[in-house]
């Protein structure tokens, strides 16, 4: 696994939206090095027109707001690469280490700044079975599920990535994309059986009172032991839940100056939820970058 340079960073960033960037910018500023790690899917990218920011008479698309964050953290020098995190972990240290693909890289400082992710995909009997047989977090569970059959709901490299783990303990894995675009998951995936059908609901086992079936849409029934949701990229809830970071609902948990309960780990923008506007995104982005420099200097 490539190692970026073998350098560590000072502050690594996932995310470039308006939160991470801004992170990104006050950490530069500050004279430290900087890695952004992002992947394109902002919700700036989806809005049309921002008309509410200050400074913008008239309006700018998201998009071009986006890719203005991004060229202005460039030409700051700040390390941009464009790469999906499916996974990171604090070392003994306290460095962080974030795999991205087939990347490794380290940094004394993270901020997570991957926006507003909604975790679970809406089918029915979903929640009924969280905690007794649905699972978010493949590492805290996979070894309920030794010699089981599972299946993981996904489409893309962090599916992938969590059937990989599950693997290693269950006899099988199968991944449900639920109708979700799987072109992803069709190019990288080499090992795993894949089903496109859209779900219909999940089922109890009678005897357990635990997850026993999917029904797709079809009507056709596939039996299951344990079901794990990884839908779209890994979003901040996901890495939580892997990493130990203290959660609300969805959304990370962090004090007023974007701190969650792990030293060196900050939080901004929509993961930490309240006011999904980019102002609100750039000024916890601000401060998180801010505390990072703080923390790096103490
Ligand atoms: C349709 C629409 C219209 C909107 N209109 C307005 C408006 O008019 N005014 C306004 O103020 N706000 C508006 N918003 C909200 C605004 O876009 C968000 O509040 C803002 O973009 C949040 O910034 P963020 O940096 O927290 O997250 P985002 O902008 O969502 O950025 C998230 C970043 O994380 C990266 N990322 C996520 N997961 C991973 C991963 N696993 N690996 C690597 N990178 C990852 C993404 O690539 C992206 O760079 C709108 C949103 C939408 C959807």
């Amino acid at each position: 696994m490539e190692n970026f340079d073998g350098k560590t960073f000072d502050v690594a960033v996932i995310g470039g939206g308006p939160a991470g960037i801004s992170a990104a910018v006050y950490a530069r500023r500050g004279n430290f090095s900087v890695l952004v790690l992002h992947n394109g899917g902002s919700a700036l990218e989806k809005a049309h027109k921002i008309e509410n920011f200050y400074g913008f008479p008239g309006g700018i698309s998201g998009e071009e707001l986006y890719k203005n964050g991004l060229l202005q953290a460039e030409k700051l020098e700040i390390a941009v690469e464009k790469a999906e995190v499916t996974h990171f972990e604090v070392l003994s240290d306290g460095k962080f280490e974030i795999l991205a693909g087939d990347k490794k890289f380290l940094s004394k400082t993270l901020v997570l700044a991957t926006g507003n992710k909604k975790l679970k995909p809406d089918i029915k009997g979903l929640e009924d079975f969280e905690g007794k047989g649905v699972s978010f977090c493949a590492v805290c569970d996979a070894f309920f599920y030794r010699s089981k059959n599972v299946t993981v709901i996904g489409n893309g490299r962090f599916a992938l990535s969590e059937a990989e783990v599950l693997s290693r303990t269950a006899s099988s894995v199968k991944i449900l994309t639920n109708g979700q675009d799987s072109s992803e998951l069709k190019k990288l995936n080499k090992t795993f059986a894949v089903d496109e059908r859209k779900i219909l609901e999940i089922q109890g086992n009678s005897k357990t009172g635990l997850v026993g079936a999917v029904v797709f849409e079809d009507g056709e029934v596939l039996q299951t032991d344990g079901i794990f949701i990884a839908l779209g990229k890994a979003g901040a809830a996901d890495f939580a839940k892997k990493a130990g970071i203290m959660l609300e609902g969805d959304k990370i948990k962090t004090d007023e100056k974007m701190q969650t309960n792990i030293p060196g780990l900050f939080a901004c923008g929509d993961t930490t939820g309240g006011l999904l506007q980019v102002s609100k995104a750039v000024y916890e982005g601000t401060l998180a970058g801010l505390s990072a420099i703080s923390y790096l200097r103490a």
